[in-house]
């Protein structure tokens, strides 16, 4: 068998997978990145990992169709090159260039961690037999990916979409890191649900389920809602709110077949999809004569931005 390789290559951890041309995994291999460090350092790090997999799989380089890396930042798809990655510390570095050092004669391509998690739950996951699917994921900060007919969404820059960052409120309530007011990251991310949290309590008083002296943190506030505390229903009413109201912008732009939710905070998905589904479909424009898309939970967990990166070279022939 052949297959390609995907990586992920987070600020966390590095993940590296053979990947069928069924896009499953044969075998993966996980370390931690140990950034900040040079990417040349990094390349050496995957490459080894690579080596094994192949080693492991009886395979060499030969048999691999491409190499394809997703990267936690922002991607010039088409000079290859990583132009800035906050989580790495990173700016301006050619991985394809890199990797050629060891593997020159396969292709390599790159792409943003997101775009390669989408492409992955598109081709292998929850969104596997729709013709498009966007991907919300609800983290440390909002990401997210576009893919319709099988390609990837990247708009005229090549940047793709950054959900995250549409404007939900029209005061400016909250500076977003981005730079704008009041984002839909500043209100869905684990940081903006802790911030509506203290917004809450601040104007309507301490709650038995989150009060001090322990830090607040996502679980602890879906606890109190799962256990029926008036405040903590009222900061999840609110924080539906601004994801519905983000939803319903990306749908009206986009009309996607189906809507996934990714991140840490889609692991309450018993909290988020009936209340989403329903704030969504209750006034969204046309939805009473159109289908409105359904919310699900992204299935592939970590998996999907291997698959995706390692099936990056499809795009050059669609
Ligand atoms: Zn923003």
């Amino acid at each position: 068998m052949g297959g390609s390789i995907g990586i992920d290559l987070g600020g966390t951890n590095i993940a590296v997978g053979l990947v069928s041309d069924a896009c499953d995994i044969v075998s993966r291999k996980d370390v931690k990145t140990m950034a900040p460090r040079s990417a040349r350092s990094i390349t050496k790090t995957i490459v080894s990992l690579i080596r094994s997999l192949l080693n492991e799989n009886k395979l060499t380089s030969k048999d691999l169709s491409s190499i394809g890396i997703g990267l936690p930042g922002i991607v010039d798809t088409k000079s290859g090159e990583l132009l800035f990655a906050t989580n790495l510390k990173l700016s301006h570095v050619n991985f394809p260039e890199l990797f050629h050092e060891y593997f020159p004669n396969l292709n390599v391509y790159v792409g943003n961690d997101a775009d390669c998690a989408v492409l992955g739950e598109y081709l292998a996951g929850e969104a596997k037999n729709y013709a498009s699917a966007l991907l919300l994921t609800l983290g440390t900060g909002v990401g997210g990916g576009l893919v319709v007919d099988g390609k990837i969404f990247r708009g005229g820059d090549g940047l793709g979409i950054e959900p995250g960052h549409i404007v939900v409120e029209t005061d400016r309530a909250v500076k977003c890191a981005c730079g704008q007011w009041s984002c839909l990251e500043t209100y869905a991310s684990i940081q903006g649900l802790i911030r509506l949290t203290e917004e809450v309590l601040a104007s309507e008083g301490d709650s038995v389920f989150l009060q001090s002296p322990y830090p607040l943190n996502a679980i602890r506030i879906f606890e109190a809602v799962r256990a029926k505390d008036p405040i903590a229903e009222k900061i999840h009413a609110r924080y539906i709110g601004y994801l519905a109201a983000g939803i319903k912008t990306l749908v009206a732009l986009y009309r996607p077949h189906i809507i996934l939710l990714g991140g840490g905070l889609s692991n309450a998905s018993d909290l988020l999809i009936e209340p989403l589904e329903k704030a969504v479909r209750r006034d969204i424009f046309s939805g009473d004569i159109l289908p409105v898309p359904s919310i699900r939970v992204a299935s592939l967990r970590n998996d999907a931005g291997i698959i995706g990166a390692a099936k990056l070279y499809r795009e050059s022939s669609l």
